[in-house]
């Protein structure tokens, strides 16, 4: 699979649960999946040729915000890390448009054995708003992921392309830390049930 194979895919997922519900919480000015992050965002090397692009689009003082955010998280790598590239003050990314499969999924994906909504999510769900929700499956998206080769660490790509070296490489992960099931090498029996309804099962 292709990465604008995955993006088309996600893509019309996402828009279907949007079009089913317009109120849906994810938007441009909520970051706090952005704010709270587990680890440093992981990119296969198609995503970060794509990203690659969109930090080449930026305007110098953008990139350099880039780079002192990476700067502070060396010196204060304590988690969650808030993303380097979100704009802290719009609360919005600044490569949107170029953003890994990871952050396009968040919020709209679940994976079967995991759940992985945000919190304020999983309280609409508790709720029981979002029963008939169609949640895209991400088992399917990691199996597409893996066609894209191997992942690095977001700090990794960013060195080898602009030469700063941030000191906060780490596991394959992009959730936020509050999340139940952050860490997936430990069986959780707290974890919410998976909702029935996944896209393109199994
Ligand atoms: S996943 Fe949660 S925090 Fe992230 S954009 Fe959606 S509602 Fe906001
Ligand atoms: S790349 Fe953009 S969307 Fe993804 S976590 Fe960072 S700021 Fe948020």
């Amino acid at each position: 699979m292709t990465l604008a194979r995955l993006h088309a895919d996600i893509a019309a997922r996402v828009e279907a649960i949007r079009a089913a519900h317009p109120d849906w919480l994810c938007r441009r000015g909520c970051d706090g999946c952005c704010r709270r992050l587990a680890e440093m965002p992981q990119l296969t090397p198609a995503e970060w040729a794509l990203l690659h692009q969109g930090l080449n689009a930026l305007p110098p003082a953008q990139l350099d915000s880039i780079r002192q955010a990476l700067r502070s998280l060396a010196a204060t790598p304590q988690r969650p890390l808030v993303c380097p590239l979100l704009d802290r003050t719009a609360g919005a990314c600044r490569v949107y448009a170029y953003r890994p499969v990871a952050c396009r999924t968040y919020g709209f994906y679940v994976e079967r054995d995991l759940g992985l909504y945000c919190r304020d999510i999983e309280a609409r769900v508790a709720s029981g708003e979002l029963a008939e929700v169609v949640w895209g499956n991400q088992d399917r998206v990691q199996r597409g992921l893996r066609d894209l080769g191997q992942a690095r660490a977001l700090t990794d790509w960013f060195e080898s392309a602009f030469g700063q070296r941030s000191g906060t490489d780490g596991e394959p992960a992009l959730m936020p830390a509050d999340c139940r099931c952050v860490d997936e090498r430990i069986p959780c029996g707290t974890r919410e049930p998976v909702p029935r309804n996944l896209a393109d099962a199994p």
